[in-house]
């Protein structure tokens, strides 16, 4: 197929292109009183569950809506009226977080850094040290607006020793890079369907700490966002408690059979890790500068700064790609011009030169030359 015939590949961080397999699993519909289609909930959350190794102590609770919604639902769930967030920032989804809590009504303090410089673990030890009312802290773990990576593992361990809660939006990192809920402390580790397992925009699913989820009762601020509701309901009967995301779920059950295909989290992190190298080491001979050290740069997406010729837009430039077959992701950043490319999705390193290539291309067609 030529690229003008497919579909063009999306190079964005969900929604994401899809395998065929995934999408033909979509052409059924499910009754959401069916026996069948409980099962393949309970095994979604299952399988789910296995990939960060939380069978025992943590529950996978899936909740309809894109990942925000997960976030909120988490917050408000796992949050007591009562508690303190203290939400660490490098990006704009760290800034959604504090945002959430402010909308909610959930007391909150914030600790920004700059867009390229991670969160570390000496911060969070002395933040916690200067305020012992905080009772959770929240951290992205891969910042999405730059592709930046916090140091999980470390942050967890500090919080645990000061005996606080901690809450993961690992949206765009969860199923490619590892965590490990027997190594990893953590109250919430928020993911979606559409991100790195590869299935299509349309559900979250929040692992919650099962002990601290059978202690969240009355706490949400909301009753279609209350996960510890929305679990209860689904242990006594097997149904979401409303109209289920039947073709979603179904798509993501799919998408976890090719999952497992391909080798689970170390073949999907091989994957993305090549592609992202593919895609550096490529944008860098056309003379392209990734915002991001290769020491922070998770391999989810990456930020190039924006060429410096006069004639570039963005608009004109993503135009011109997406005519080859190709969705690039405007940058995010307020204080310099920036673009961004995804590595996520059914994409491969082959693909990333070929994506590479219609970049070359039309640059030369709009003579921007100085990179
Ligand atoms: C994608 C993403 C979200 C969720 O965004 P939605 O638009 O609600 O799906 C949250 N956090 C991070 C880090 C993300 O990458």
């Amino acid at each position: 197929m030529s690229t003008a015939e497919r579909a063009p590949i999306l190079l964005t961080p969900g929604p994401l292109t899809t395998s065929p397999r995934t999408r033909r699993a979509m052409m059924v519909d499910w009754g959401s009183w069916d026996s069948d289609f409980n099962a393949l909930t309970a095994d979604v959350c299952s399988r789910l569950l296995a990939i960060i190794h939380g069978e025992g102590t943590h529950t996978c609770v899936p909740l309809q809506g894109s990942g925000t919604f997960s976030v909120e639902a988490a917050v408000g769930t796992l949050v007591p009226r009562d508690g303190k967030v203290l939400v660490l920032i490098n990006g704009a989804y760290g800034k959604r977080l504090a945002k959430i809590c402010q909308v909610i009504g959930r007391e909150f303090s914030t600790f920004e850094t700059e867009e390229d410089v991670p969160t570390t673990a000496a911060d969070v030890d002395r933040l916690l040290n200067a305020d012992p009312s905080v009772t959770h802290v929240a951290l992205i773990h891969c910042e999405t607006s730059t592709g930046i990576l916090n140091p999980l593992e470390e942050i967890a361990k500090v919080i645990e020793a000061h005996g606080k809660r901690l809450i993961i939006d690992a949206m765009s990192s969860f199923g490619a890079l590892d965590i490990d809920a027997r190594q990893v402390p953590f109250d919430a580790l928020i993911a979606a369907s559409g991100k790195c397992l590869e299935g299509v925009p349309g559900m979250g699913f929040v692992f919650a700490r099962s002990s601290a989820l059978a202690a969240s009762a009355g706490n949400c601020h909301s009753l279609s966002m209350d996960l510890q509701d929305q679990h209860a309901y689904m242990a006594k009967t097997g149904q979401w408690r409303f109209t289920p995301p039947t073709h979603v779920v179904a798509a993501l059950h799919e998408a976890l059979t090719q999952y497992e295909e391909e080798g689970g989290l170390a073949a999907r992190h091989e994957r993305y890790a090549n592609n992202c190298q593919t895609l550096l080491d490529e944008m860098a001979k056309l003379g392209f500068r990734s915002f991001l050290p290769a020491a922070i740069q998770a391999p989810i997406i990456v930020t190039f700064h924006a060429p410096k010729d006069a004639r570039y837009t963005f608009t004109e430039f993503y135009g011109r790609v997406r005519e080859k077959g190709y969705i690039l992701y405007p940058g995010k950043l307020t204080q310099v011009e920036t673009f961004r490319v995804g590595c996520i999705g059914q994409v491969d390193a082959q693909g990333m030169r070929e994506a590479v290539a219609a970049i070359a291309e039309s640059l030369r067609e709009v003579e921007v030359f100085e990179i």
